[in-house]
């Protein structure tokens, strides 16, 4: 048998990066997968792959959160993976950016949480698993304000619902990646002037000399979602960022 055999997993922001990477790795590992993205092109891609369903969904949209997940019923592995990386100082941070960051990497996550929560308690079973960052308070990296004080949050409520849910059959995780190829980060870079300059600092920065993979980071999404033991962790997968 495989590790997710018989679960129902969604995986929000799953059209590409490393939501996409662990949609098929649920699936690989036995789950039926429900693959969301605010980007329908995107999801295409996953069209046709044995045991993923695809659905667009903004996780900013409260309204289609709950009707999304009024739709689905049960679900035993929630992946919140949406997130968008803000540049810049304390100094140099707008209050739009700042709510739009909020909205986006912590609201959104808690509204999810709060739309399979009742359902998993009622089974006594349910993963949940957020996606933070090294850039939290696992970090501080220059530039990344919003980013660090919104991925931080995400450590906090993990740990919150973790904490209120432990003895319920609830798990709930944090993945802290480092630098990891995907097609924002690759933005990033191209949108720096100097690609392979960009591109090089990117690297200089992560010990391994190399970034990571969207599949890498799958690989703990799948353990975290299969790990009975492990609840209210933040874990690191920076390929020794923080060491
Ligand atoms: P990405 O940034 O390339 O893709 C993000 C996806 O999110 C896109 O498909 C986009 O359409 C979707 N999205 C954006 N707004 C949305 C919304 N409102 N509702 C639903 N979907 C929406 O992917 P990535 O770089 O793998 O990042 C995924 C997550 O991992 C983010 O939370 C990011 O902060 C985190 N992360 C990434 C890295 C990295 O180096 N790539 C490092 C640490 C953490």
């Amino acid at each position: 048998s495989k590790k997710l055999d018989g679960k129902i997993a969604v995986v929000t922001a799953a059209g590409q990066g490393i939501g996409r990477a662990s949609a098929l790795a649920f699936a690989e590992a036995g789950a039926t997968v429900w693959a969301t993205d605010i980007n329908e092109g995107a999801l295409a891609s996953l069209d046709g792959i044995a045991n993923i369903r695809t659905a667009r969904l903004d996780v900013l949209d409260a309204g289609a959160v709950a009707g999304f997940f009024g739709r689905v019923g049960r679900v035993d592995v929630l992946f919140n993976c949406a997130g968008v990386v803000h540049g810049g100082t304390v100094l140099e941070l707008a209050d739009k950016d700042l709510d739009f960051a909020f909205n986006l990497n912590v609201r959104a996550m808690i509204r999810t949480i709060q739309a399979v929560l009742p359902g998993m308690l009622e089974r006594g079973d349910g993963a949940i698993i957020n996606m933070a960052s090294i850039a939290s308070s696992s970090k501080g990296v220059p530039n990344r304000c919003a980013y660090g004080v919104t991925k931080a949050a995400v450590i906090g409520l993990t740990k919150s619902v973790a904490a209120d849910y432990v003895a319920k059959g609830i798990r709930c995780n944090a993945i802290c990646p480092g630098t990891v190829e995907s097609p924002s980060l690759e933005e990033r870079m191209r949108a720096q002037g100097n690609y392979e300059e960009a591109r090089a600092a990117f690297i200089a920065r992560q010990p391994m000399g190399r970034l990571g993979t969207p599949e890498e980071i799958a690989d703990l999404a799948v353990h975290l979602a299969s790990a009975t033991y492990t609840t209210g962790q933040a874990y690191g997968i920076d390929g020794g960022w923080s060491i």
